[in-house]
């Protein structure tokens, strides 16, 4: 028997057990099974993850900076992103990885952008400047901005209105209430002069429901979700997968 998780708080929404459990179904993996843990203190990580006996986890709200720090290793991106999403029992040690920032740019590989604003300065939008070298940050308060030392850095009071292609929301605003993520005259203006709108929230939101207003083409963040999940996968298995054929039995769940 091989036991993942996902860990979180709140958790219970969470779709990643339908999407992973599709996938052991498929390939015939019956000793394979993918729960849900709630999990109050994301110090606690490593304890829970070794007292369930878990070959593998995936990591969300509020504990990916507490993977990054507790994991035994961390690979690739995520050392960059300092924050993990994915863990992974590999031999003796427990390693840590970030699929979320791949996940999001597979998810909107036929835009055909050059400029991008990236609204939200959290876990999300961190990893996201990592892909998108170039992208300006715009975020309701000054603290976290400061994190991003290569990119040209906006409050909603400096911020002055220029031409993006491409307008990303990664903060929460939406999630759980009605709220726009910038004020609403930023956002007019700047859906005036852009092409794209993508959201990293995977239902319809106010940002994207405005954005519609200005006939943007749009992505919520289901397929961001589906292809980070995809890349999970990849390294909760021991064998070659077909990423399209993993990404579109995620999707046929959600
Ligand atoms: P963080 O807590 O790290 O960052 C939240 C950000 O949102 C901050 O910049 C915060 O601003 C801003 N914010 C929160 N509320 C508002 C508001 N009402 N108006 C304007 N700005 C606001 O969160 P994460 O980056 O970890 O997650 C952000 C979102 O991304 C979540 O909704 C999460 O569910 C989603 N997500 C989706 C994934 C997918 O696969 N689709 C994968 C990963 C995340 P401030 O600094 O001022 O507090």
């Amino acid at each position: 028997m091989k036991l993942f998780t996902i860990f979180g708080n709140p958790v219970a929404h969470s779709k990643s057990p339908r999407m992973y459990n599709k996938c052991f179904k498929f390939y015939k993996m019956n000793t394979y099974c993918y729960t849900r843990t709630l999990l109050e203190n994301g110090e606690d990580i490593i304890k829970v993850f070794k007292m369930l006996n878990i070959s593998g986890a995936s990591v969300t709200v509020p504990h990916k900076e507490w993977a990054y720090k507790l994991a035994d290793e961390v690979r690739g991106i995520a050392k960059e992103i300092k924050a993990v999403n994915c863990l992974v029992l590999e031999g003796d040690k427990i390693v840590g990885y970030n699929t979320d920032a791949l996940g999001f740019v597979e998810s909107i590989k036929e835009f055909n952008y050059k400029s991008v604003l990236i609204i939200g300065a959290g876990g999300t939008a961190k990893a996201l400047s990592l892909m998108f070298k170039n992208a300006d940050i715009l975020n309701r308060s000054e603290k976290r901005l400061k994190d991003f030392t290569n990119h040209s850095t906006y409050t909603w009071d400096t911020f002055k209105p220029k031409q993006y292609d491409l307008i990303i929301n990664t903060t929460s605003a939406g999630l759980s209430d009605d709220n726009l993520p910038a004020p609403k005259e930023i956002l007019e203006n700047l859906f005036q002069n852009a092409k794209y709108a993508a959201d990293v929230i995977y239902f319809e939101t106010p940002f994207q429901k405005l954005a519609k207003k200005y006939n943007l083409q749009i992505k919520d963040g289901s397929d961001m979700l589906v292809y980070q999940g995809v890349l999970q996968f990849e390294k909760f298995v021991d064998f070659k997968i077909d990423k399209k054929e993993v990404a579109h039995l995620m999707k046929s769940v959600l």
